[in-house]
């Protein structure tokens, strides 16, 4: 894998190729796009930290009493609920407060193999279910 640095933007473009036609300089601009949303490594590592240290922390122990998960507010018990990033930290999510939430493992899974747009898809119907309830 090769790696460009790129001064201007501040990011890595990795694996592209350039090319020198129109085109390929089109599609080098936009790679550049996509991987300077990518969080870096270390600032991902730190992040996980900080969670770590809020799952241990008197805020997540009331967080998770009742055992209801955040997300499809299915009483599953305490042992149950994973602790999940509302905005993951790949897409430059925090391990704030605010961010992490207790989720049921079918929503943590389901969370992490589906597409943000399918996602969406999945509270909106939990959210329809809990309305026809
Ligand atoms: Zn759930």
């Amino acid at each position: 894998m090769s790696t460009i640095s790129c001064v201007i933007w501040d990011c890595k473009v990795r694996d592209r190729q350039i090319v020198v036609d129109g085109q390929g300089v089109a599609m080098y601009i936009m790679s550049m796009v996509i991987e300077q949303e990518i969080i870096s490594d270390e600032e991902i590592r730190r992040q996980k930290e900080k969670a770590r240290r809020l799952r241990k922390s008197n805020w997540w122990m009331r967080r998770i009493q009742e055992g209801v998960c955040y997300y499809c507010y299915q009483k599953v018990g305490r042992s149950n609920l994973t602790m999940d990033h509302v905005v993951p930290l790949s897409r430059g999510g925090k391990s704030t407060k605010g961010n992490l939430v207790p989720a049921c493992k079918d929503c943590n899974n389901k969370k992490k193999y589906l597409l943000p747009i399918e996602w969406e898809e999945y509270l909106k119907t939990l959210s329809e279910r809990s309305h026809t309830i």
